[in-house]
């Protein structure tokens, strides 16, 4: 295969018309979301309350296999779209493995991460139906600079509450959204009752996503003309994501390359339900052959160690229950430095396919990440984000096999995004001061009790 070059981009005109739905093809679907107060199955007119009248029809639709890119959306992705896939050359000699590394690099904008491919869309559409503005959370924050980045290019108000650590930790991220136009507010706020509610509980905390996610939904249905947007976790956003598996794909294609095992990090669960779509279908069809690999954080082991069952979304119980694989909705990770991964559960979807057994998960320490995420920027150039390096680890991990056993695999993993903005995580590893943080089975039995009682 040395006709491949090391960076394969597409032409405009192969570039994806419509986004997968790789619901279509799974014969045992995902469990439904259940209404909060009720415990039934939500309604469209449920979540209509909530969310956007056209993402609340892709979020329940789980038959139609093509939706299509509406051309807004389609124009904007030309900014920075498609995403180069990378041959990991110069990775694969340092090894000395016989493997081929591909990488999807979606780092490619000013955002930093893939999150931009949904918010676009979630924007394009909360401006389709006439909406005066749109809220969420964000984390590590780059969610909100993506979401950010939409509503200022569609002429939304954006309104973002961000994890009060992060605000704290991280005041240049913030001041990327202000560019952009979005209202930052650290959170838990005194602006909304569900705030002042958790601030009086826990006074002087630092919040959590959990906590962000019920202030940004009452701050939308508090609010006439808005609506809440939420950048993972979702069934639509793992269809906004197919993007990124649909250009794979036909990249893939083009070189006559056929992949043995496909990797991505798994917060919660987009870019890697994404990444795989395609191929994952392809796969339940009975058309290809390929193993698929979540990685996600010893510190947030929803897979691996969490228990798949209904649970809340987000600390106040506004948002509808899922069942996934969750730690418990009172989980508060340890402080490590992945902020995008540490959510407590994980999509519906990711979470059903791991329970079909058509995915395998494995947790990974975070100082073998970043010394995975160093090895990865000293010999292919590029400085990874955190999360991003959690593939990385899982794929230099699959090609140091491939060693051993002189097996020629095609590794296929995705690079989310860039680590500009996580220097004090790099700064920790350099120093030498970085430590694991494992959750002990106790710690674990201790949120599992609070599970509510669903079935
Ligand atoms: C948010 C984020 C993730 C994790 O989110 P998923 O929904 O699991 O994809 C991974 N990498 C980066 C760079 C992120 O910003």
């Amino acid at each position: 295969m040395n006709d491949v070059p090391y960076k394969i981009y597409l032409d405009e005109k192969e570039l994806p018309k419509a986004w997968y739905n790789l619901r279509a093809d799974m014969v045992k679907k995902p469990a439904p979301l259940l209404n909060p107060k009720t415990l039934k199955p939500v309604t469209a007119e449920d979540l209509r309350a909530v969310f956007c009248d056209e993402l609340v029809k892709q979020e329940l639709d789980e038959t139609t296999p093509f939706m299509p890119i509406p051309d807004a959306v389609a124009d904007f992705y030309k900014m920075f779209r498609p995403s180069p896939l990378i041959r990991a050359k110069f990775l694969e000699q340092a090894l000395g493995t016989p493997a081929a590394i591909y990488y999807k690099f979606e780092g490619n904008n000013t955002s930093g991460s893939h999150k931009l491919n949904s918010a676009v869309a979630q924007a394009y559409y909360a401006k389709a139906q006439g909406l005066k503005g749109v809220t969420t959370e964000t984390g590590a924050g780059q969610w909100g600079t993506a979401l950010s980045m939409a509503c200022a290019f569609f002429g939304l108000d954006c309104r973002v509450y961000m994890v009060k650590c992060s605000y704290e930790q991280k005041p240049f991220r913030r001041e990327v959204m202000r560019v952009y136009g979005g209202k930052v507010t650290a959170s838990p706020s005194m602006e909304t009752q569900v705030g002042r509610q958790i601030n009086a509980l826990h006074p002087g905390t630092n919040g959590s996503l959990g906590c962000a996610i019920s202030e940004a939904v009452e701050a939308a249905t508090c609010n006439i003309g808005y609506r809440y947007v939420l950048g993972s976790v979702l069934n639509l956003v793992c269809l906004h994501q197919s993007v990124i598996g649909l250009e794979t794909e036909a990249a893939l294609k083009k070189y006559g390359v056929k992949p043995d095992v496909i990797i991505g990090c798994a917060g919660g669960g987009s870019n890697l339900a994404g990444l795989i779509a395609p191929f994952m279908g392809a796969k339940l069809r009975g058309e290809l052959d390929c193993r698929f690999v979540a990685v996600e954080p010893a510190s947030c082991p929803s897979l691996t160690r969490g228990r798949y069952a209904y649970d809340y979304c987000d600390t106040g119980k506004v948002c509808p229950l899922q069942k996934m694989y969750t730690l418990g909705h009172d989980y508060i990770p340890s402080p490590s430095h992945a902020g995008g991964l540490r959510y407590h559960g994980m999509s519906s979807l990711i979470s059903e396919l791991y329970d079909q057994g058509q995915l395998e998960a494995r947790s990974v320490a975070q100082t073998d990440v970043f010394a995975a995420a160093q090895q990865f920027a000293r010999t292919e150039g590029l400085l990874p984000a955190p999360e991003s390096a959690h593939a990385i680890r899982a794929a230099i991990d699959e090609a140091l096999e491939c060693k051993k056993t002189g097996e020629k695999k095609n590794i296929v993993f995705g690079l989310t995004g860039t680590g500009y903005f996580d220097m004090f995580a790099y700064q920790r590893f350099n120093d030498g001061e970085m430590v694991d943080y494992v959750p002990t089975d106790a710690d674990l039995a201790t949120s599992f009790a609070k599970l509510p009682d669903v079935v």
